[in-house]
C-alpha cells in the first residue's frame, strides 16, 4: 500500500523537443495517457476488422458486463463471435459445411437468429418483429427472450 501511494506521488519529467512546459508529470497521469493511446490504437485496428462477426455487434471496444450465469455467458460469447458447436464442428470432423434444411444455405449463427424464414414465427412471438437485428438480440444488452427463442428453435443445446 505504501509502495503504491509512493508510486502515485512519483513524477516523471517529460522532456520533449517541442514542449513548452518542463513541469513534472505525475506517474498516474502518464499511465492514463499511455492507456488512452493504447486504447485508441486498438480501436483503429478494430475498425478495420469489418469481416469479423463480433465487429458488427461490438464496434466500440469497451467492457460489457457479463451474465452472472456461466452457461449463459458462454452461450452469449459463442453467439457473438459466431462460433458454435453446431456451425463449426464440421471443421473438426472434416465434413462439409452444414446447410439449413429449410433454405439450403450455409448454416450460421446469423442465419438462425435473424435470417431463416423457418423461425420467423418465433421471432414475432419473442421479439415482436420478424426481422430483429443482431445487436438487438446479442448486443451489449441481450434481448430478455433470447434464450427462450434459442430453446424453441432447437439451437440451445447445440451452441
Ligand atoms: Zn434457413
Amino acid at each position: 500500500m505504501e509502495e503504491s501511494q509512493e508510486m502515485n506521488k512519483q513524477t516523471v519529467m517529460l522532456v520533449q523537443p517541442h514542449s513548452f512546459s518542463h513541469e513534472p508529470v505525475p506517474v498516474c497521469d502518464l499511465k492514463k495517457y499511455i492507456k488512452s493511446c493504447l486504447q485508441m490504437k486498438w480501436q483503429i485496428h478494430w475498425d478495420q476488422e469489418i469481416d469479423n462477426k463480433l465487429h458488427s455487434i461490438k464496434p466500440i471496444i469497451e467492457n460489457w458486463s457479463e451474465d452472472v450465469n456461466r452457461k449463459r455467458s458462454t452461450i452469449l460469447t459463442r453467439l457473438r463471435i459466431g462460433h458454435t458447436r453446431f456451425t463449426h464442428r464440421h471443421l473438426l470432423l472434416g465434413e462439409p459445411d452444414p446447410t439449413c434444411p429449410h433454405c439450403s444455405c450455409t448454416m450460421s449463427v446469423k442465419h438462425i437468429l435473424i435470417e431463416c424464414k423457418h423461425f420467423k414465427i418465433h421471432r414475432l412471438r419473442f421479439f415482436n418483429t420478424s426481422s430483429p437485428t443482431l445487436t438487438t438480440m446479442i448486443g451489449r444488452h441481450p434481448h430478455i427472450y433470447l434464450f427462450e427463442f434459442l430453446k424453441i428453435a432447437g439451437f440451445y443445446p447445440h451452441i
